[in-house]
């Protein structure tokens, strides 16, 4: 881990009230490295030969989603795919796009949704989560305009 990472992933730690252990340093570290969501597996894959077991690896990831560090950004073939929370807001995660087509789930953390309004009496709204669907560019958003020019 480089020195650097180190220090920014110590400074989540302390804002987020949490002791620095290496468990947590390992699994941050391999959740800023990744440029999607990651599934326990993939992050334990990712840690390599240094990894501490999958029951400390998903209790881990327990605690930093409890403090706010680590969302939960979406299930996916039944499975729990684990991100950073540096790209939400304390009321709205970024959107998730899913592919109708392949089947690929993406982060569009550019995409601006409004917060959800009217919401009936009696509800209580603590985050919200949205997932939009279509087409990927692989699988059409692209080929097709190229198309168009030609
Ligand atoms: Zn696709
Ligand atoms: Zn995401």
């Amino acid at each position: 881990m480089k020195p650097q990472t180190k220090n920014r992933i110590d400074k989540l730690l302390d804002s987020a009230k949490l002791k620095r252990t290496e468990p947590r340093r390992v699994i941050l570290d391999a959740l800023f490295r990744a440029d999607k969501p990651q599934t326990a597996d993939e992050i334990v894959a990712a840690i390599g030969r240094s990894c501490p077991n999958k029951v400390t690896v998903y209790r881990t990831l327990e605690s930093m989603i409890g403090a706010g560090l680590v969302h939960k950004a979406f299930i996916a073939a039944r499975t729990w795919h684990f991100e950073m929370a540096d790209r939400c807001t304390e009321s709205q995660c970024h959107p998730h796009f899913v592919c109708t087509d392949c089947g690929q789930m993406s982060c569009l953390p550019g995409a601006s949704v409004p917060m959800a309004t009217k919401t009936p009496d009696g509800f209580i709204v603590y985050r919200q989560q949205v997932r939009l669907e279509g087409l990927c560019p692989g699988c059409g958003g692209r080929a097709k305009d190229t198309a168009c020019r030609e």
